[in-house]
């Protein structure tokens, strides 16, 4: 049973479906697009219900996933499906792929993060590879489309339909990067700087910002896996913690190690980048990455920011505000760009920069 369908599906970490929520009905309200949110805690996805294709259009056209803290990726709803018949899937969703008028650059067929729809992974992939098979048939895959194709199975019988423009959506199938642990790494968590540089950031912004020779101040630095990040870019890095940090980084000499206070330590001379890993309040974290910025100390910063129990999307903004409203003190501005990470946890990971 297939029904045509207005609204916008978000997939984000399981248990911050509230916050996902709260994010999209805020781009609603400015938007007055009149929707409203359908979501279960812990499903990993929010379905964001708008009255018309108008409405969807509109709120498509003005809200891109890298605008989104708590959304690993953002789509434009076209159909729910449901009663999916086990013995053929394929018989349902492909007239309601034909009826969608035009061609796709590509079909993934994907399901939310939650317990119970990871156990969908093997249908994910045969059911994949049998609609693009078919979809190539029939002429829908086109080469020359700008949008993606995407079905979203919720259980073995429930799906949406949904597509979203290539270049405005988060570009690993379910919004996870499947990144490899670096073998030389010190720490698991330089998987969240990794991610953090690869979706915070453009291959352009990448090449242009982070350059052998640049210099980088590293808060909470030990044992070493986001200055390693930094030093495989051949960037000489100041690491501050009281913990021992990895003898390799230091052997590489481009590391200097600084037993200090991360939330006293104010470099001799400004630096290309700070970032900061600190395990503390989140406006503490804030005040700190205001000075640093409204003082010109650095000219940009990735920096976590640990989640409250409560009223996390409140935090969120007024750590943003906290920050913003310090570099206009200055006369500068900040561009600002947030998000839960598929490694971050209880935590946002923020990228700023002083424009
Ligand atoms: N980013 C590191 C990595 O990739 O290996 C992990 C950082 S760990 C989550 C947090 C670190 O912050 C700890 O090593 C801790 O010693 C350090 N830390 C906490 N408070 C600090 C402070 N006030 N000054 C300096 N370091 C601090």
């Amino acid at each position: 049973m297939t029904q045509p369908a207005h609204g916008m599906l978000a997939y984000c970490r399981p248990g911050f479906e509230g916050e996902c929520a709260q994010e999209l009905a805020s781009h609603d309200a400015r938007l007055a697009t009149g929707g409203f949110v359908r979501s279960q805690r812990d499903s990993g996805f929010v379905e964001f219900v708008l009255p018309d294709a108008s409405a969807a259009n509109r709120f498509a056209d003005s809200v891109r996933w890298q605008d989104l803290t708590f959304a690993r990726q953002l789509l434009r709803v076209r159909a729910r499906v449901a009663e999916l018949p086990r013995e053929d899937r394929l018989g349902v969703l492909m007239p309601a792929i034909r009826t969608m008028g035009h061609g796709y650059l590509d079909a993934w067929i994907e399901s939310p993060d939650s317990d119970a729809a990871r156990e969908l992974a093997g249908l994910c992939r045969s059911l994949g590879n049998a609609l693009v098979a078919a979809m190539k048939r029939e002429s829908l895959i086109d080469p020359k489309s700008t949008c993606r194709l995407h079905v979203c199975l919720t259980d073995a019988q429930n799906a949406f339909i949904a597509e979203a423009e290539s270049d405005r959506t988060c570009r690993w199938p379910g919004g996870i990067p499947r990144l490899r642990f670096p073998a030389a790494a010190p720490s698991r968590s330089t998987l969240k700087l990794e991610e953090a540089l690869l979706t915070l950031l453009d291959a352009d912004e990448r090449e242009r910002w982070l350059k052998p020779g640049m210099t980088a101040v590293d808060l909470g630095a030990a044992p070493g896996g986001w200055t390693w990040q930094l030093v495989r870019r051949s960037m000489s890095v100041t690491a501050v913690d009281n913990g021992p940090m990895d003898q390799k980084l230091i052997d590489s000499g481009l590391v200097t190690h600084l037993r200090e206070d991360g939330f006293r330590y104010r470099p001799a001379e400004a630096v290309d980048w700070m970032v900061c890993d600190m395990v503390e309040q989140p406006r503490k974290v804030a005040a700190r990455m205001a000075e640093w910025l409204a003082g010109g100390w650095c000219r940009q910063t990735v920096f976590n920011l640990k989640l409250p129990m409560k009223k996390r999307f409140d935090e969120v903004q007024l750590c943003r505000n906290m920050i913003e409203e310090a570099v206009a003190t200055n006369g500068k501005r900040i561009e600002w760009r947030a998000r839960q990470l598929y490694h971050d946890r209880e935590e946002i990971t923020v990228f700023a920069r002083t424009a």
